[in-house]
This record gives structure tokens, sequence and C-alpha cells, in this order.
């Protein structure tokens, strides 16, 4: 094969950024932490973007667009919020730079010092609320539904391509209510809109849970998210839903006049998903071929590649390859036809499958002549010879089946590495074995979740909404508890 993958079994992280940099998808930049996102990759992020976005639509939301930077006084207006981020935030202290005339170069002028410095946003609530308060003055104004598509900068010490870069992509939702209820409705809202992206477009089964105090977002009263697991057994946080309750509110006074005209603090909720959904689904579902993109998010669902000796077949595969392609789109079908002839089909063949393309079809004179063509399905790799006739219908049935079978797959690795374990033991040997998420009773401390991450880096993902009430004793101090949750060591 053209370019070499890393095999699973042996150095999973490795095979991962092969899959990222070998396939398209992103490069290094000159900048640590920091990355490129290429053309492949961004058609991706494009494509979950539209259905997001749609989806934000169809719930109420309207887009806007708030300043990348924040005045620092603004993000200790929220005790927890700022103890939270200060740790990893990009600090503007000068807006000119100068010629340097001893040494060459430029130098920054000491002259042009900020009043007040600015950080780069780690995330808008603080200058979005600081904005609320000149919209928000009735219960008339309210609820205010808005998100932002942008990018953020958090200064990652250790980072790794797409799951965790130092600027990533993401959209921030922040609304604001009228009451709890309304607020705590729309954070559930949108981890279930979050749910069933990930369920249904990226194939990526999840489980929707709410945070212990420990992992909840700084600043927030709750929050939820969506947990998926990857093919290491490692816990990726996919999305998070945070209830705000008034914290945000009581920081920039944001006040409303109700309907009994009382004054009363606005509540908030704040939901993101970011570029490390792109990570997600790389290791969720690719193997060590290359890339396995379920079809509903592909950039490229289709590409076709034509096998031929001379100009008088290659005219007659063009052809017939017009015909099928108009047909394909017409079906709605992102399609492609590589008959570029600096690359022998077996290379194209390879490479489309280092891309993940979910179908691939090669079409020879003499599968012409017989009215059929060599259908490739990417996930489970068979080769099946499909009539012409209605090739559109016939591929796009493919294209759910395969959509279906990823997702198949995905949960039936998740289903099989959830773990129950009732002794310490066990929670270590499922954490060194098989690993994915140990389902363990825990007593409900902060001190102790920090206890066990010390021991054995697992944290707990989340506690399961609707989750069964049951008497056990925690895994590590014996006390009682009224649930499980879920640890896992995660990314
Ligand atoms: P948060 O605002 O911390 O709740 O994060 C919102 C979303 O961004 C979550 O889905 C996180 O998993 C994701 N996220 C957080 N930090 C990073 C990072 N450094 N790189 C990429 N995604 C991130």
């Amino acid at each position: 094969m053209s370019k070499e993958i890393t095999a699973r079994s042996e150095d999973y992280s490795q095979w991962y950024n092969d899959l990222v940099l070998k396939g398209g998808l992103a490069d290094y930049s000159a900048v640590k932490g920091c990355m490129v996102i290429k053309p492949y990759g961004f058609g991706l992020w494009e494509g979950m973007r539209d259905v997001l976005d749609k989806m934000f639509k169809d719930t109420g939301h309207q887009n806007a667009y708030f300043p990348l930077f924040i005045p620092k006084s603004f993000l200790s207006k929220e005790a927890d919020h700022v103890e939270g981020f200060a740790k990893e935030c990009a600090v503007v202290t000068h807006y000119r730079l100068k010629v340097d005339e001893q040494n060459g170069g430029v130098v920054v002028d000491p002259e042009a010092k900020l009043e007040e410095e600015l950080i780069v946003r780690p995330t808008s609530e603080t200058i979005i609320w600081n904005t609320y308060k000149n919209w928000i003055q009735s219960h008339r104004d309210l609820p205010l539904l808005i998100n932002q598509w942008a990018n953020v900068v958090r200064w990652e010490m250790r980072t790794r391509l797409f799951l965790r870069t130092a600027e990533f992509l993401w959209q921030e939702g922040h609304t604001a209510h009228a009451t709890a209820d309304e607020a705590i409705a729309e954070t559930r809202q949108m981890l279930d809109v979050y749910a069933d992206f990930a369920e249904n477009w990226m194939a990526l089964p999840v489980v929707k849970g709410v945070k212990s105090a420990n992992e909840r977002f700084a600043g927030a009263v709750d929050t939820y998210c969506i947990e998926a697991l990857m093919q290491d057994g490692k816990a990726l946080q996919a999305g998070t839903s945070h209830f705000l309750g008034q914290n945000f509110a009581k920081a920039f006074d944001v006040q409303f006049t109700n309907k009994e005209n009382k004054l009363e603090y606005v509540w908030a909720t704040s939901w993101g998903v970011s570029t490390r959904l792109i990570g997600a689904l790389v290791m969720a579902h690719s193997d060590d071929d290359g890339l396995v993109l379920p079809p509903r998010i592909a950039p490229l669902q289709v590409v076709i590649v034509p096998i031929y000796k001379g100009d008088d077949q290659k005219a007659r595969i063009d052809e017939k390859v017009h015909a099928i392609m108009a047909d394909l789109k017409k079906a709605g079908i992102r399609v492609k036809y590589d008959d570029s002839d600096n690359a022998r089909p077996g290379w194209k063949f390879a490479e489309y499958e280092l891309k993940g393309v979910p179908v691939r079809i090669a079409l020879g004179a003499r599968d012409l002549e017989n009215n059929v063509a060599e259908v490739a399905r990417r996930d489970n790799k068979t080769k099946e010879s499909l009539s012409l006739d209605n090739l559109a219908g016939t591929v796009q049935n493919l294209l759910d089946e395969i959509q279906q079978n990823i997702y198949n797959k995905a949960k039936a690795y998740r289903d099989g590495h959830i773990t129950q374990v009732d002794t310490w033991d066990e929670f270590i040997a499922t954490l060194d074995g098989k690993a994915g998420f140990v389902s363990a009773h825990w007593d409900g401390t902060s001190e102790t979740e920090e206890a066990i991450k010390e021991k054995t880096k697992a944290t707990i993902r989340c506690i399961p909404l609707n989750n069964p009430q049951e008497e056990g004793k925690c895994i590590l101090t014996g006390k009682p508890s009224k649930e499980r949750v879920l640890f896992a060591r995660a990314y």
C-alpha cells in the first residue's frame, strides 16, 4: 500500500495519528498544540456543522457572533469560572510591535501596553452575559436562544490532534430563561440533540449522563454530557450541556421584571461540541486500513473508478459513468468520478479505503458489456457485482445498510465494554484488562473520586440518566452508596 498505517494492536495512539495525518484530515502546525485542518477534515467538520446548525435552528435557536477577546476583569466576576479557566488562558498585553533598530526584527512596543489586558476566549459566557445585560429587561425578552460558531483557545499542555488542541473550533449555545425549570428543560433538550446527532449521524453510541462535581464545567450548577467509548477502551466526552443556574446573571447583574412586575435574576444554559467529534469518529469506527466514515457524515459517499485499456474503452465507460453520476446526484448522494490517469486503479482503491469513502464502484469494459459494476463496501470490505439498472437505488440502500452496520458494530463493542464490579480488585482488573466503562458504587464524595483518580487515572465519566437506584458499597471506602456510576480512563 502507498501509505503504511500502524496497526491498532501495535500502537493505538500511532494508529490514530497515522489516520489523521495520512487520511488527509489534519496536519501539525508551527504552533505547538495548534493544528491545521486540511480540506478533507474540514469537509467533515462542515458536514457536521450543517446538520447540527439545522438541529439548533429547528429547536428555535439563532446564530450570532461575539468578540474573540474578553476583558480580563470579566473572567473573575464568576468565582468558579475563573478558577477553572485561569490556568489555560492566552493573554493579550500589547497591541503593537516595533522594529528593533539594534538587533533587527520586531519587538513588542512597550509603549503599546493595553490598559486592560485581554484574554482570548476559552469559552464565551462572560462576554455574552455582559452583553445580555443590555438585551434583557423584561420577561418579554425571554427566552433568548443564541448559538455561535467560533474558535476558542485553551492552553492545554498535553494535546492530541482533534481530541485536545489549544485552539479548537466549536459551537457554543448560550440561552437565557425566566425560570429554572425552563433552563433545565433547555439543557436536557440540547443534550438530546447531541445524542441524536452522535447516534444517528455519526453512528456513535453514547451514554447520556450528568457529571460529578469534580468534572463539572467551571461555573455550572449541573453539567450533562454524552460519553462515548473508543476502540482502545478509553472513554471520550463527546459533548456537554450545562445548567448554569443564576450564576452568570448574578455575576453580570442580569435581571428582568417578571409577570408580577418583580425583579429576578435570569436563568442560564450553555452547551457545546467541538472538532473533538472528528477525533471521536476516527477512533470509534476506523480500522487498520484507514478511516471508516459513516455515510451520513462522509464528505464523499461514493467514488467511481474506471478500469480500461485505451481511449475507446475509456470513452464508453465515461459515457455510462456520467449517466450513473447524474442518477446518484439526483438521489442526493455525494459522488466523485476519479478518472485521473496519474494513478493505477489499485493505488486509487487503497487511497479511498484510507480516506474511508463508504462505497467504491469500479467499472471496466467487460462490466459494461454485462451491465454490471463491482461495488465494494468500506465497512466490511465485501465486494459484489451489481446490476447497473437502478444503481442509484441500490447504492442508496447500501449506504443506509452501512450506516446501520457501523452503528451496530460500535454499539456491540460499547455494550460489551460496560462491566459491573463490586470490589476494588475487580475494578483494577477491569481497568487494566478489557477497560471500557466500569459500573461501580461510589460514596458520592469528591475526595473519594479524587483518590480513585490518583490511584488508577480513572474518573467518573458520568452518572447515567435514569440510573437505577440500588444499595451498595463504595469500591474504595466501603461507605454506603445508592447508585452505580460509570468510571473509565478517558481522553
Ligand atoms: P466545555 O465548554 O468544557 O463543556 O467543552 C465543550 C466541548 O468542547 C466538549 O464537548 C468538550 O469535549 C470539547 N472540548 C473541551 N476542550 C477541548 C479541547 N482542548 N479540544 C477539543 N475539544 C475540547
